[in-house]
């Protein structure tokens, strides 16, 4: 298993070096800042045991701590619609029951975003802001280590969905979306994709989405129409994208 610390230096790259003197949430210089490693996204987010290959990223503790009432909310909200349910006992993941039981104002807020529909299914009214703080955060994370660019600007589009509600049409082009240009010389996107030798490549499907583990996340860089941006698909269930 990678051990973290030198996740940036194993899967050394040869994009500009000094993009690698950044933190990719805000632009500052590391060197001014006091950084921790963060996962992208969230080891909260998949089983234990971590697989080995996962992405971390050195940023700024500050720009680690902004997130956490978003990602709190995000494996809340998660969790429960998952769960069907917004009790801590009745959760499949093990997160999504911490942070309910431990937070009664957002076990109220959960509790309260469920509706019945008259047909009896569920409905879940959710957060649109934080989903998308946290799936903005994990798609600049996933695009500074693949190309070695900082996506700081807004976001130009942050959709998510679950993947059953996709019709056919929608579901194919969501995973078969073909790049239109290649990523930049010596990213470490390129090496994967075209050095024969390169370990990564053993956790791309075939359409090209980054497996880091089975059933729980999965992403793609997506280069196209000028943009980048990333999809992903978490536990199996929420079909996401954020594009620059
Ligand atoms: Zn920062």
């Amino acid at each position: 298993m990678c051990s973290g610390s030198d996740y940036e230096a194993r899967f050394a790259d040869f994009a500009d070096e000094r993009l690698f003197a950044y933190c990719c949430y805000c632009g500052d210089r590391r060197a001014t800042k006091r950084t921790t490693l963060d996962h992208v996204p969230s080891r909260s987010l998949l089983d234990e045991p971590l697989p080995g290959h996962f992405p971390m990223v050195r940023v700024c503790i500050d720009c680690n701590r902004d997130q956490s009432e978003a990602e709190t909310y995000f494996y809340a909200i998660l969790s429960a619609v998952l769960s069907g349910s917004h009790r801590p006992e009745d959760q499949i993941l093990p997160i999504g029951e911490r942070v309910l039981r431990s937070d009664k104002s957002l076990r109220r807020r959960i509790f309260e975003a469920k509706n019945i529909a008259p047909d009896g299914s569920l409905i879940w009214n959710v957060d649109h802001e934080l989903i998308g703080q946290v799936l903005t955060a994990y798609a600049r994370g996933h695009i500074f280590l693949e190309t070695g660019e900082l996506a700081l600007d807004k976001p130009a589009r942050v959709v998510f969905k679950p993947l059953a509600t996709m019709g056919q049409d929608e579901r194919t082009a969501f995973l078969e979306v073909q790049n239109d240009v290649f990523p930049e010389l010596g990213s470490r996107l390129f090496i994967t994709l075209f050095d024969p030798q390169d370990e990564r490549r053993q956790l791309l499907d075939a359409n090209g989405f980054f497996v880091i583990q089975p059933n729980t996340y999965q992403y793609k860089v997506v280069l196209r129409n000028g943009q980048i941006g990333i999809r992903s698909i978490v536990r199996n269930f929420l079909a996401t994208e954020v594009s620059w």
